[in-house]
């Protein structure tokens, strides 16, 4: 494919994966606005990792309101937030959930703990308390398929959860 089609056609394609991000954001802060297709019926060339959302996130294509970042990990204010404070820590690689870590990753999962903690005493939430979550597959209410964990604190929070 000459160079300009194939430019052309990704830029085809970015516009479409923007115009889903607004539609699922517009749908995450107003349950009843509707879902689109999913990107692999939006772009020809379907790549897990970069129509990943929290890829693109860390990546920067998509704005985020980020609060702490390092070689590995990536923080930030989640868009629909269920608490005063509300932070999603994800690793920088895309892992799609608990069920894809290996040990090789063990690391990375205590670093995201601890970083959880320290996020949380920066507020002042150490002794008062905060929850950690991660949701692993439909039945759990993951609905980003890149590994994050939830940070709430601020409030009393319930349990059992929901
Ligand atoms: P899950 O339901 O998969 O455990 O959590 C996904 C979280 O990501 C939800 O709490 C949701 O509000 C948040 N989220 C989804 N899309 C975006 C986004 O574009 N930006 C931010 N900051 N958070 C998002
Ligand atoms: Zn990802």
């Amino acid at each position: 494919m000459a160079i300009a089609a194939r430019s052309s056609l990704l830029q085809h394609v970015q516009h479409l994966q923007h115009l889903q991000h607004l539609q699922h954001v517009q749908h995450l802060q107003h349950p009843s606005a509707p879902l689109s297709t999913d990107c692999r019926q939006i772009s020809p060339v379907y790549n897990p990792v970069m129509s990943c959302l929290f890829c693109r996130i860390v990546a920067g294509e998509i704005p985020s309101s980020k609060v702490y970042e390092d070689d590995r990990l990536f923080a930030f204010t989640d868009i629909n937030p269920q608490a005063p404070m509300h932070v999603l820590i994800v690793p920088k690689v895309h892992v799609a959930t608990l069920n894809d870590l290996t040990a090789g990753e063990d690391g990375l999962v205590g670093q995201m703990v601890r970083r959880a903690a320290a996020l949380a005493a920066e507020r002042g939430f150490a002794q008062s308390g905060f929850r950690t979550v991660f949701n692993c597959n439909a039945a759990a209410g993951q609905t980003v398929f890149h590994v994050h964990l939830h940070v709430l604190a601020g409030r009393t929070l319930a349990w059992p959860p929901g």
